[in-house]
């Protein structure tokens, strides 16, 4: 993918514009149940639901990147501590591999995610010319999302959540493996859908118009019901408010 010009690169932040037209038409169904399901799950888990980060994109990539199958407590502490080690990302960089992964020793494969942090941030640097990603405000989340998925080792989950969860505040909507679980048992998405494919797919059936706080309240309330309700062994279901339309209450339950 070519570089961003640099025009485009650093300044005042245009508001996002609409929502990728290259996604797929889901079956009306499916958008009836996928309504249905928000509907009934944002009064149980209290639509609008705060944001729990204000960080700037960079810094979210980052705590995104640290937070891959790893408990939140685990990788907030690890950013804490790779904030408190280095004034800014550039002296991350610019760090040897071997101290970053020692402060980041309590997240899952701290041998893997150390040198990969460091790499995609020089990628950003290499690309944006600089360590900010503020101009994403002016792209539209198509353009914004493949931006960042140019770069190895940002998949859709982590480019959903920059652009979600860090200040930028754009619509996109991440899915977690709780999400994805959920999704997938009320036949929102196939059994053999994966959780990078299934990004698209759920964000095709919530509308177009929808603002970054509805497909954020989307994505928390079908992650809390994951954490909550319907957990990976032994769903809830005798509890859970989506049962009467779920296919999978009956099969999973007990
Ligand atoms: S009915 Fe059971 S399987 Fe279906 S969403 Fe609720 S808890 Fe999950």
């Amino acid at each position: 993918m070519a570089l961003l010009p640099r025009h485009e690169a650093p300044g005042r932040p245009r508001p996002a514009k609409s929502s990728p037209t290259s996604s797929p038409s889901p079956a009306p169904d499916l958008v009836a149940k996928a309504l249905a399901v928000h509907r009934r799950l944002c009064p149980v888990y209290g639509c609008p639901i705060p944001y729990f980060h204000d960080l700037d994109p960079v810094s979210e990539l980052v705590s995104s990147l640290l937070s891959h199958r790893t408990r939140n407590a685990d990788s907030g502490r690890a950013f804490k501590r790779l904030r408190a080690l280095y004034p800014d990302w550039a002296a991350l960089i610019a760090a040897p591999v071997p101290e970053i992964e020692a402060a980041i020793a309590g997240v899952t494969w701290p041998e893997l995610k150390a040198p990969r942090i460091r790499d995609v941030l020089m990628a950003v640097e290499a690309r944006a010319g600089t360590l900010d990603l503020d101009f994403l405000a002016g792209l539209n989340v198509a353009e914004a999302r493949a931006w960042l998925e140019a770069i190895p080792g940002i998949g859709p989950k982590t480019s959903a959540a920059v652009l979600s969860f860090s200040r930028l505040r754009m619509p996109a909507l991440p899915v977690d493996s709780h999400h994805h679980r959920v999704a997938q048992r009320l036949g929102l998405i196939g059994p053999r859908v994966d959780v990078g494919p299934a990004h698209v797919l759920l964000r095709a059936q919530l509308p177009e118009d929808w603002s970054a706080q509805d497909l954020y309240d989307n994505h928390e309330v079908l992650m809390l019901h994951g954490q909550r309700v319907c957990h990976h062994r032994n769903p809830a279901c005798g509890a859970c408010v989506l049962a009467d339309i779920c296919p999978s209450a009956r099969t999973t339950s007990g």
